[in-house]
């Protein structure tokens, strides 16, 4: 008798959902997991902004994945994966090469640039603590430059995209800035917030009226939408933007991208038919041709239903917890040989927060808005880290207490 070797690629929300209930449905004899992920800290992905706007620090959002891990059954390691060998059954990484038989690839999602010029070099995205951090670090070094320098380009802030991502960072900004500002002596009414975003409306899973509701906000604290309008470049100055078919150049030391995703790069040396990092996958999360390997999170498309109406979920971290969750159940099934089962998405809603007291949202199918949109936040933050690092995590990097 020979344990079956299952190997997670990647400890975000997915993998590291795949992992925790493998390690509940699992007895030791039973497989042997490992855990491969480029750093040694799990990182709250829907946090991001609140760590860019500096509401919180680096190391709220992040916890050591050696946590959620489960010694006697799990091999943790820190490497980056450089090759997945579908046919052989192995693979590659910085740290050496693994073998399996049985995959799930949950590699997660980076900063999409659509190839526009000059945006990677003279743009700061938030897709990972470390370029987070470095978009407070630059904010916070312009203003101060301001003090010697007059130049009102280091007070202007311009945010590519009016996404999810976008809208929440926004909302902390508007609440820190005034924070940074009264610290360093500068009138708030001087810093200039732009937000360009290329469709004429915003957050269109929202029901206008909290669209119109989140917009208020934010523009009541100072922030200004230039809606249906496109960034066709960054450079040194700030954003070229499309405004009734003629370029204009908008003037900012500060340039936020928050306008696009896609899946790991990985995806598509490793895989045919990615698009933009992800593959489709079949109903019980495999891809086409490989019954044991399976793909979840960012890096995949599951789609709703099937026929040419079927569209992919988005990418959340609610979808990548459930795929986990459903993946690993279907394994521990794949093991005792039984049928799989599809995975079945259970939405239960989603809240786009506007700083740490307000909010907007759509749960178990009703409008929330402000205060109630903003615990329910919080509760859907600390369950995640409940979920996949127990109590103790939650009670310390939880925000209900
Ligand atoms: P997104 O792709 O959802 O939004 C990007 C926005 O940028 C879009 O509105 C798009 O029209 C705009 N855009 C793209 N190119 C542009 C250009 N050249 N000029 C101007 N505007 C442009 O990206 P996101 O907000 O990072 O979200 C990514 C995924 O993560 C989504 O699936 C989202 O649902 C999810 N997410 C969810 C939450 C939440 O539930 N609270 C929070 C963050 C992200």
């Amino acid at each position: 008798y020979e344990r079956k070797k299952i190997v997670v690629l990647g400890a975000g929300y997915a993998g590291l959902a795949t992992v925790v209930r493998l390690q509940k449905e699992l007895g030791f004899q039973d497989a042997d997991i490992t855990l491969i992920n480029k750093n040694e800290y799990h990182y709250e992905a829907t946090w991001l902004h609140e760590t860019a706007a500096g509401s919180i620090n680096w190391e709220d959002g992040v916890y050591p994945i050696a946590k959620a891990v489960d010694n006697m059954k799990t091999k943790f390691i820190v490497a980056e994966v450089t090759k997945i060998n579908k046919d052989a059954q192995t693979v590659e990484t910085t740290q050496g090469e693994f073998e399996f038989d049985y995959l799930v690839v949950a590699l997660g999602f980076e900063s999409e640039t659509f190839g526009i010029t000059g945006m990677e070099e003279y743009a700061q995205a938030m897709t990972n603590p470390t370029n987070a951090l470095e978009a407070r670090q630059s904010i916070e070094a312009n203003f101060k430059n301001y003090l010697t320098s007059g130049d009102e380009n280091d007070l202007s802030i311009v945010v590519g995209g009016a996404g999810f991502t976008g809208i929440e960072y926004l909302g902390e900004l508007v609440e820190t800035l005034p924070e940074l500002c009264a610290q360093l002596g500068i009138d708030y009414n001087k810093v200039k917030i732009t937000c360009v975003e290329a469709m004429p409306s915003m957050l269109p899973m929202f029901p206008k009226e909290l669209v119109d509701y989140a917009q208020k906000f934010l523009e009541d604290r100072g922030v200004t939408f230039m809606l249906g309008t496109a960034i066709t470049a960054a450079n040194d100055k700030g954003f070229m933007v499309k405004v009734d078919e003629k370029e204009q150049q908008l003037y900012a030391n500060n340039r936020i991208w928050t306008a696009g995703v896609r899946g790991s790069r990985l995806m598509e040396e490793s895989f045919d038919g990615v698009k933009r990092g992800r593959i489709v996958v079949n109903s019980d999360l495999s891809v086409d041709g490989y019954d044991n390997i399976f793909v979840i999170g960012d890096v995949a498309a599951v789609m709703n239903g099937e026929g040419p109406d079927a569209r992919p979920y988005p990418t959340t971290a609610q979808i990548a917890m459930q795929l986990g969750d459903h993946l690993a159940r279907n394994i521990k099934r794949k093991l005792n040989g039984d049928k799989l089962e599809p995975f079945v998405f259970d939405d239960k809603g989603t809240v786009c927060s506007l700083g740490s007291k307000d909010g907007i949202g759509m749960v178990f199918g009703k409008p929330i808005k402000g205060k109630s949109a903003a615990i329910m936040k919080k509760v859907i933050d600390t369950r995640a880290v409940f979920i996949l690092g127990g109590p103790i995590l939650a009670y310390s990097k939880g925000k209900l207490l």
